[in-house]
């Protein structure tokens, strides 16, 4: 697969449309487009990064940046006080569909062992 043809690559850089939350020099945040939770946010890395695998010790920091803005948005969103989940499907057996290095945060319900 070509990086152009990436679909959050495109979303990152505005070429596809997505209801964005947060968004920084670094990294964006948008709502899923099929919700498995009342709180369902996509977190990436605007720079290429096909999964966790991939993630370097030069973008560690990125990676903790994002974790905190997760972790600021949770707040935000209400749900930190009743918990949420953070998930990075990684790989075909980890359940990876979309081939950019996203987190998903989830929450607003009591989420069962499926979801995510
Ligand atoms: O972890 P996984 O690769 O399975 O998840 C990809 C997620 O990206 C899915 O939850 C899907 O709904 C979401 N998605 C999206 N907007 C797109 C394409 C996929 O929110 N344009």
């Amino acid at each position: 697969m070509q990086i152009s043809d990436c679909i959050f690559c495109q979303i990152a850089q505005g070429k596809i449309p997505s209801e964005t939350v947060y968004e920084d020099d670094g990294l964006i945040a948008f709502k899923d487009i099929n919700p498995l939770a009342p709180v369902h946010l996509v977190v990436i890395p605007k720079i290429h990064l096909r999964s966790l695998n991939d993630v370097t010790p030069e973008n560690e920091p990125l990676i903790g940046h994002l974790l905190g803005v997760i972790r600021r948005l949770a707040e935000e969103l209400g749900v930190a006080e009743s918990g949420y989940r953070v998930v990075t499907n990684t790989g075909t057996d980890g359940g990876q569909v979309v081939g950019h290095l996203h987190f998903h945060l989830l929450g607003g319900q009591a989420l069962n062992a499926r979801i995510g």
